[in-house]
């Protein structure tokens, strides 16, 4: 266990800085964040701070500028969102480890926040420099580690910092992601235990799915994911997403599942995703046409997993079941959160973990009706796959 924040004493803290590492790697377009649940996170534990007396100093990354000002990554949209969710005022200052960034958080006071420019602009942020981390230090006299979303990497402004500031602790968001996640690694949690995999990247997530295969039920498996799995049982697949590079991996593991990785009977195949409308068929997993894509899950298949789903009594779901951002492949990821819903309602413990999953479960306005809606993917599926976490290691002790 990890020191928290709310562990700190009051008199320890008034008056002071905190450097706070939070997760504002957001969508953008333009000058506006157009997915704002990550900055909403982050309330907690800036108002746990103000109404403490503390002056917070927010740190993040956005994107994956290579250690360099990129314009179009700027974390200024953010200072205006932040403004605006958390009604507090939000003073913006760069480079984030500038002498006037030290000055901008010395003079900071009353409701009022500093935010830090994109700290992957740095040199030293993704290497874990320790000149840049130094630098970093200077803009708090303790550290909260806030970006859940960040855990799984040791860069200068997550674990470097926490070398040169005391106390290190964990920020309200970080243990509320943890409790909830923690729930699905303990061995006594509600059977029945279903998970529900899907999405692209299937080469991340197959220490998931192997870990789970141990634990779960059932592991229903859709999206593009579900095409690499019945490539590797042999199907021709068409021009549909298939990830050539983990076949032998998917074989392997289809293997010893022993009835527990549940594959789509049907899919939903388009021999032109990009016609508007795009035309759209049914066809059984085994028998998708040589000129078609698999986009969705199919029919049958939406309402098996949603069977599964709807009466499990714990649920992690991570990835879209089709391509959701273009309706109506969006039908087969609608079923699953629906029966998600329908899982927390009568009782069960329901976490959705993954950029795109979140973002389709909010889309589908059924985001309150799920236990858990978790603002990582990656620290997410290392959390849970038994991996440390750098971010985590590096905080104190309880
Ligand atoms: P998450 O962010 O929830 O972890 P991923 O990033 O792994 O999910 O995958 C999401 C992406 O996978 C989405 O952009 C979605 O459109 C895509 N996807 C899912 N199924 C398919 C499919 N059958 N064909 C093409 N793309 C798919
Ligand atoms: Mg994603």
């Amino acid at each position: 266990m990890k020191r928290s924040l709310r562990d700190l004493p009051g008199d320890e803290i008034a008056g002071r800085r905190a450097l706070v590492r939070v997760d504002y790697n957001v969508p953008i377009d333009g000058d506006r964040v157009t997915d704002a649940m990550r900055i909403e996170a982050s309330g907690p534990t800036i108002r746990l701070l103000l109404e403490r007396d503390v002056r917070p100093v927010l740190a993040s990354h956005v994107g994956r500028p290579a250690g360099a000002p990129d314009p179009g990554l700027s974390l200024a949209p953010v200072a205006d969102e932040l403004e605006r969710r958390l009604g507090v005022r939000v003073h913006f200052v760069a480079p984030a480890d500038s002498a006037e960034a030290v000055g901008s958080s010395r003079s900071l006071g009353g409701e009022a926040v500093l935010l830090l420019e994109n700290t992957r602009f740095l040199p030293g942020e993704r290497s874990n420099d320790d000149e840049l981390a130094r630098r970093l230090a200077r803009l708090g006299d303790f550290f909260v580690n806030d970006a859940f979303g960040t855990l799984h990497r040791a860069h200068a402004s997550t674990t470097g910092v926490a070398r040169h500031l005391r106390p290190a602790v964990a920020g309200l968001l970080v243990e509320r992601e943890l409790k909830a996640l923690g729930r699905l690694r303990e061995e006594d949690l509600d059977k029945p235990f279903v998970v529900a995999l899907g999405g692209a990247k299937i080469a991340d997530k197959i220490p998931l799915l192997a870990a789970f295969l141990e634990r779960a039920d059932a592991v229903l498996v859709g999206g593009a994911m579900a095409n690499t799995f019945l490539a590797a049982r042999g199907h021709a697949m068409g021009r549909s997403l298939v990830e050539e590079e983990a076949l032998g991996r998917a074989r392997e593991l289809d293997g010893r599942a022993d009835g527990r990785l549940r594959l789509p009977e049907d899919l939903t195949v388009t021999p032109d995703p990009e016609a508007e409308p795009p035309e759209t068929r049914n066809v059984r997993a085994d028998r998708v046409p040589s000129g078609t894509a698999a986009v969705d899950i199919g029919e049958r298949a939406r309402r098996s997993f949603a069977r599964e789903v709807e009466g499990a009594r714990t649920l992690f779901w991570n990835g879209p079941m089709g391509w959701f951002e273009r309706p109506p492949f969006d039908e087969g990821t609608a079923a699953v959160a629906r029966a998600a819903a329908v899982a927390t309602e009568t009782g069960g413990f329901t976490v959705v973990g993954g950029g795109d999953s979140a973002a389709a479960v909010r889309a589908a306005g059924l985001a309150d009706r799920i236990s858990h809606v978790s603002t990582g993917g990656g620290a997410a599926l290392a959390f849970l796959a038994g991996r440390t976490l750098p971010g985590l290691e590096a905080l104190d002790d309880a």
